[in-house]
């Protein structure tokens, strides 16, 4: 099949990419690089069966495709944050782009939407019928609203032009290659651990989070992009841990040593957040595999030799002779 992955220089786009790849199909990546780099996708810049359009997908585009993974969109909120109308404008202007793409060439859609969508949840835990608690006009709403809008788009695109649709309700998700910048939580403790800092804990750590391993994440989006399912579909790690945990988590990992430091909580940050994942059970036959501690010990990894051979090519640098 010819399949495009928009984001797919991105963290979650650049590993489903390798599976698709893997399994033999004609892979498009489209990506405006903002928060997604070449180097997640470089092992495939020769193969024939890959193709790279860097494009912004809130500018119309015409392509041929039978499938679309629709992932473009930042997803840490520094930087779904640093520029929210941009952010609105990908989630929903782009978002209507590869909607009239699909219907064009009858491709079927795959939205990949966010536990977001529920908001600071007064339901735990959350199932797909719950409606959400989110503030219209909060920092957070950018993003929260623009995925809101995003599957209103493509549920209206269904209903009203039969697009084959299907949307998954992505809980945080973690593993190689999210950036060293990337200022979500994982990210954030393991480089900080690895550099000997502190681990920055917002508010009294109490808040909690449930986390998904990339792999798995990745293995149910194809099932569900393949089934006869439109969704939504919640897809994440019902294992739920306070912040506070996961940051003593990688402290006992990494650096008993590293001390742990208390920040403000930012506004409307979700005070507990948990998959209730019946449907993908039901539906795909899916649940995680890899616990928090074998995710975790591959991500340190990870980043501990991409900080190894920055520091390296860094000192390369300073020792290099003077070009007069
Ligand atoms: P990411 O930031 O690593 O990847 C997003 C990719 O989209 C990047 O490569 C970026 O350059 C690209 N992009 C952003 N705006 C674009 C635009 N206007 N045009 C073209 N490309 C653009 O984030 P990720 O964690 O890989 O997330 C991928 C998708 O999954 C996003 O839609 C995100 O909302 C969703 N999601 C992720 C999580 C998670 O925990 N990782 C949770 C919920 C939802
Ligand atoms: N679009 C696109 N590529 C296509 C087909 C459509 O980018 O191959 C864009 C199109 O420019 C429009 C959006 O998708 O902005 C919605 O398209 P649709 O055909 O549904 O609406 P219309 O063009 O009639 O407003
Ligand atoms: N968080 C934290 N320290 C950090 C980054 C995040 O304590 O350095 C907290 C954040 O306040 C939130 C949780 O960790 O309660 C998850 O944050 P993240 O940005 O990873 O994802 P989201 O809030 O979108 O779930």
């Amino acid at each position: 099949m010819r399949i495009l992955v928009t984001g797919g220089a991105g963290f979650i786009g650049s590993h489903l990419i390798d599976r698709l790849m893997e399994q033999g199909h004609d892979v498009l990546c489209l990506d405006n690089f903002y928060t997604g780099h070449k180097r997640n996708i470089l092992k495939w810049f020769n193969h024939p069966n890959f193709e790279l359009i860097r494009h912004d997908v809130t500018e119309p585009i015409r392509l041929e495709v039978d499938q679309i993974y629709h992932l473009a969109c930042p997803a840490s909120p520094v930087h779904y944050q640093y520029n929210p109308v941009k952010t609105i404008k990908t989630n929903v202007m782009g978002t209507l782009n590869m909607l009239g793409l699909a219907k064009r060439v009858k491709a079927r859609f795959l939205l990949a939407s966010t536990s977001e969508v529920y908001g600071d949840p007064e339901m735990h835990p959350q199932t797909e019928e719950y409606r959400g608690n989110v503030n219209p006009i909060g920092i957070r709403s950018c993003y929260d609203e623009g995925k809101r809008v995003a599957e209103t788009l493509a549920f209206d695109y269904h209903r009203q032009n039969d697009v084959d649709i299907r949307i998954v309700r992505i809980f945080n998700t973690y593993g190689p290659r999210m950036l060293e910048n990337d200022g979500r939580v994982v990210s954030n403790f393991v480089v900080q651990a690895l550099r000997g800092q502190p681990l920055t804990v917002y508010g009294n750590g109490s808040q909690t989070r449930s986390f998904c391993y990339v792999s798995d994440l990745v293995e149910g989006i194809m099932r569900l992009m393949n089934s006869d399912f439109i969704g939504p579909v919640n897809l994440g790690n019902p294992d739920e841990y306070t912040i506070l945990q996961l940051a003593q988590a990688v402290q006992q990992m990494v650096n008993p040593d590293v001390a742990i430091d208390f920040k403000p909580l930012p506004q409307d940050d979700p005070r507990r957040r948990k998959p209730d994942i019946t449907r993908a059970k039901t539906h795909l036959d899916w649940q995680p595999t890899v616990p928090l501690q074998e995710g975790l010990q591959r991500t340190i990894e990870d980043f501990r030799a991409r900080l190894t051979e920055a520091a390296q090519s860094d000192k390369d640098k300073t020792e290099a002779p003077l070009q007069i």
